[in-house]
């Protein structure tokens, strides 16, 4: 797999159905929390990530958070949902996401993890050996900083829509 180049790609996190995961074999999903479920100025998951997990759950489908915020965050949102947690987990480094499969008792084939940013998520994921669905984040700053990413993921996408495209 190309370190860089996620697997899929979505709009929203919810287009990533319960359906659409088991048809492509996932038990187990890994997630990031920032800009993927909720910005990061929703301390509690909303209505419609709550409705999301449920769906995954009466599905049979697992779920895991990996996320590089820190602890209180993180343990807050989760506090509902109840599912294995990391906080300051360091992606691109596989070890929590390593970690959450085996909480999740599933294997490489059978993860997938979902996540806004390619340089830490759709990266780690592939560090880990799982497929990364690249969801766009869903309040983008507009510093310089994350301009710059945004133009270093350029080519990252353009190889993505190229794969696609073959239908690979
Ligand atoms: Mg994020």
């Amino acid at each position: 797999m190309f370190t860089f180049v996620p697997e899929y790609r979505f709009d929203t996190f919810d287009m990533a159905s319960a359906e659409f995961l088991k048809s492509i074999g996932v038990k187990g999903i890994v997630l990031d929390v920032d800009n993927t479920l909720e910005p990061y100025e929703n301390p509690l998951p909303t209505e419609k990530v709550v409705e999301w997990f449920k769906s995954l759950y009466e599905n049979g489908i697992k779920a895991a958070i990996v996320s590089n915020n820190g602890k209180e965050r993180i343990d807050l949102f989760n506090s509902e949902i109840g599912i294995p947690a990391y906080s300051k987990a360091g992606k691109p480094k596989k070890k929590y996401i390593l970690r959450a499969m085996t909480d999740m008792d599933t294997d490489r084939e059978s993860t997938i993890l979902m996540g806004d940013q390619i340089f830490t998520d759709v990266w780690a994921a592939h560090n880990a050996g799982i497929r990364a669905i690249l969801v766009p984040p869903i309040k983008d700053k507009r510093d310089f900083l994350t301009r710059f990413k945004r133009l270093l993921e350029r080519p990252v996408l353009r190889k993505y829509e190229r794969k696609k495209r073959k239908g690979k």
